[in-house]
């Protein structure tokens, strides 16, 4: 498992602890878009599936379960974090990660983001 001292799963070159982790504990500690997004990354990494499931925008959560978040969170071993490009509310980017036939596969969207409150959200992506 990830510890707090490990740099985080999301590239970012900081801790675990003072990176996505911190934001798992707190939601409201993501302060854009793009933070938010990383950290859902990372609670791929460590199968925080509560928090993806919680950081749904509540206009996209009811359509989405837990069971099949969980299972493409451990099915896959996510390797490393690729950010292409950040807008106010949307992040681009890649996922690399490797299936249950250890293929290499990459996940390529472009998520949009709302800010319900203090709290940024995931809507979708594309
Ligand atoms: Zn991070």
């Amino acid at each position: 498992m990830i510890n707090t001292a490990s740099h985080c799963p999301c590239g970012s070159g900081n801790s675990f602890g003072a990176c996505c982790k911190a934001i798992h504990i707190s939601h409201a500690a993501a302060a854009g878009a793009e933070q938010l997004m990383r950290a859902r990354y990372s609670a791929f990494v460590v199968r925080n599936i509560d928090f993806l499931y919680n950081t749904f925008h509540p206009s996209t959560r009811r359509f989405q379960d837990k069971n099949a978040i969980r299972k493409w969170s451990v099915e896959n071993k996510w390797m490393q974090l690729h950010i292409l490009k950040t807008t106010f509310q949307t992040v681009e980017f890649e996922a690399h990660y490797l299936n249950t036939e250890m293929e290499v596969q990459i996940h390529h969207e472009k998520s949009t983001f709302k800010k319900l409150g203090n709290l940024w959200y995931y809507v979708d992506g594309k």
